[in-house]
């Protein structure tokens, strides 16, 4: 059995980047899959995934 500390964001939506065979990367901010690390707070701050995924900084 593995727990990790944190969840796991991997599923966002993702595409391939252009000219790399095996390289993709978040269809929002276009940081890529290695970048993110299955990271919420290594997506963009303005990403949308993060945006709907960060419930904590909604205001109302
Ligand atoms: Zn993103």
């Amino acid at each position: 059995m593995h727990f990790y500390p944190q969840a796991l964001y991997i599923h966002y939506p993702q595409e391939k980047v252009e000219g790399k065979l095996y390289e993709y990367r978040c269809q929002f901010c276009k940081k890529s899959t290695t970048e993110v690390n299955g990271k919420l707070e290594n997506h963009d701050v303005n990403c949308q995934y993060r945006k709907q995924h960060t419930y904590l900084e909604i205001e109302d």
